[in-house]
């Protein structure tokens, strides 16, 4: 017959609630990464999407094809029709928006859950002088027309693409956005 001591009993109940995980971290695991302020004070990281649409990357996902990022809008009107091939998850930080397909609307400190399969078009109205969401993308933006046709898209190697040629140009060198990868 043995018995077992288990480590704990060396330690006080308060010493346990505060020690650190022992061991190290799996091998091959991929970097912690924090982002902090999520709006950024530097203009330059704003990635020019269109005439006063902009996305701040977080998050660009690929080893399994998501991105995390900030859109920002200063103008009213249709940004966008694009169907979800996967989820998106959005929590809106400033101002409101809307799809034309349904009569809910995303309003400051709001969340929406976009389900895969959906299509849909994005609507800033009048009166919205500034729009800054959190989106969470899975696989890809599939821009369409009015009847689905394929016009487009978007995915987590063309975000990367477009962060580093926009940091780039605005001197911040093309590598700034590798902080971002996973
Ligand atoms: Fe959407």
């Amino acid at each position: 017959m043995s018995t077992h001591t288990p480590r704990s009993a060396a330690y006080t109940p308060d010493q346990l609630k505060r020690m650190p995980f022992q061991y190290a971290q799996p091998q091959g695991m991929l970097p912690d990464l924090v982002v902090a302020p999520v709006v950024p004070e530097d203009e330059r990281i704003w990635v020019p999407q269109a005439e006063n649409v902009w996305f701040r990357p977080l998050c660009l996902n690929r080893s399994a094809g998501y991105w995390i990022n900030l859109l920002r809008v200063r103008k009213s009107g249709v940004l966008s029709r694009h169907r979800h091939p996967g989820p998106v998850h959005a929590y809106v930080i400033k101002g409101r928006w809307r799809y034309l397909e349904h009569d809910w609307e995303a309003t400051e400190g709001g969340y929406a859950f976009e389900p895969p399969g959906e299509t849909h078009t994005l609507v800033v109205d009048e009166g919205v002088t500034e729009m800054i969401t959190l989106f969470n993308v899975q696989g890809c933006m599939y821009y369409v027309d009015p009847w689905g046709e394929n016009v487009g898209y978007e995915d987590v190697f063309t975000k990367i693409d477009m962060c580093r040629q926009h940091y780039e140009a605005v001197g911040l060198g093309g590598d700034y956005v590798e902080q971002f990868i996973r």
